[in-house]
């Protein structure tokens, strides 16, 4: 008997449930407090950022982020539909018509050189996705965004930790969108953060995630009496939820390089089967560093993917497909249009399959799951 091998184990260190107990017994539970503090400190250090804000997820990162960009009804945002669906719903919420654009096959990220045929004198905003967290071509994206005075939303609820040309991703772009979801490299169980580079944005900012109220200037003593002073809404997180974050930050280095190591055992392992041709394996661009937040390997076609996730499952290995095109789901119809032709949004996203990949996986289930794969195409492995 073996043990069944789940795709996602969520990251626990086992200094989370010391600091949750620190913040019960200091009753103060609310967001803001002590803990809350601790991990936007880390994330503005660590990534050079001039301000992060943690919220409740990385959804509702992207609906601040998309609100804070000034769009008004019937604007233009331009996104991939190789997504998930909050990248898509923020807009939506702000006010904007989606425009869905096809993605490169090697990184299933936006494909930077369809961005400008896309772009309408009501074009507003782009968003990207780093994919895996393997960043987008940003400086072609902040170059087209430049002169087309447009805002740029990077999407990089899997890119904490990664990096562009050195640039921490989510610095890079107007606004930047972490989550740290239970499947996120750190979690907080439901949780995300915004970053803000632009100070310009950072009061309105404050006061959108403190219910349309002036408290954080309040609180810096700027004013004597919090009020309601613009359309807010509640986007910062329990203590509770940050104290479980900063037991995961302390760690983010640990995490990050046992990831890395995972990954990259997969890499060596699968290469074999890419060189014959049987799969492909994940390509990162030069400048790139990822984050090890996913490893993927791509099948022949979708009936081929559909066996081959039955092949692995029957031998107690979980592996799942990922996101059904944006544009072709009942509300992207609704909502939005794909520009230009779909060369390989649908075709590459039925081909991909998502390997098991967490903190504190262990070299036996690893080489249990490539030895499996092997298996499926008729190979042997001695890794
Ligand atoms: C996980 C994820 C989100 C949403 O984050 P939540 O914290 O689950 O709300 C958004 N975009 C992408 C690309 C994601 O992977």
């Amino acid at each position: 008997m073996t043990n069944f091998i789940h795709f996602n184990v969520p990251p626990c260190t086992g200094k989370e449930i010391g600091y949750v107990k620190e913040a019960i017994e200091s009753h103060k539970i609310c967001g803001d407090g002590a803990f809350t503090k601790k991990c936007s400190a880390w994330l503005e250090e660590r990534f050079h950022a001039q301000k992060v804000l943690l919220t409740t997820s990385g959804s509702t990162a992207l609906d601040m982020a998309l609100l804070l960009c000034g769009i008004e009804r019937g604007d233009e945002v331009i996104l991939p539909s190789y997504t998930f669906s909050s990248t898509a719903n923020s807009p939506i919420l702000a006010g904007a018509n989606l425009v869905f654009t096809d993605i490169r096959p090697d990184t299933m990220n936006i494909d930077e050189t369809k961005i400008e045929a896309a772009i309408t004198d009501r074009t507003k905003v782009i968003v990207v996705v780093h994919y895996a967290g393997v960043a987008c071509e940003m400086d072609t994206i902040m170059d087209i965004a430049k002169r087309h005075g447009l805002l740029v939303v990077e999407d990089a609820a899997q890119g904490v930790m990664s990096t562009y040309k050195g640039r921490p991703l989510g610095t890079i772009g107007d606004f930047g969108c972490y989550s740290f979801h239970e499947t996120k490299n750190y979690s907080m169980g439901e949780g995300g953060a915004v970053v803000i580079n632009d100070p310009k944005y950072n009061e309105k900012a404050e006061i959108l995630r403190e219910k349309g109220t002036n408290r954080s200037r309040f609180i810096r003593g700027q004013v004597d009496k919090y009020t309601w002073v613009e359309f807010g809404d509640s986007f910062l997180p329990s203590e509770l939820n940050a104290a479980y974050l900063w037991g995961q930050l302390e760690m983010a280095d640990e995490i990050n390089e046992d990831r890395l190591r995972t990954w990259n055992t997969y890499d060596k392992g699968l290469k074999p089967l890419a060189e014959k041709g049987l799969i492909e394996v994940p390509s990162v661009p030069e400048g790139c560093v990822h984050n090890a937040h996913m490893y993927y390997i791509k099948l022949k076609d979708i009936e081929e993917r559909t066996d081959f996730i039955s092949f692995l499952k029957s031998h107690d290995v979980q592996s799942v497909f990922h996101y059904i095109p944006l544009h072709s789901a009942p509300a992207g119809l609704r909502y939005g249009r794909f520009f230009g032709e779909d060369v390989y949004t649908t075709k590459e996203s039925e081909r991909l399959t998502r390997l098991p990949m967490y903190y504190g996986m262990t070299d036996e289930d690893l080489r249990r799951v490539i030895s499996v794969i092997h298996q499926y195409f008729g190979e042997t492995y001695d890794g």
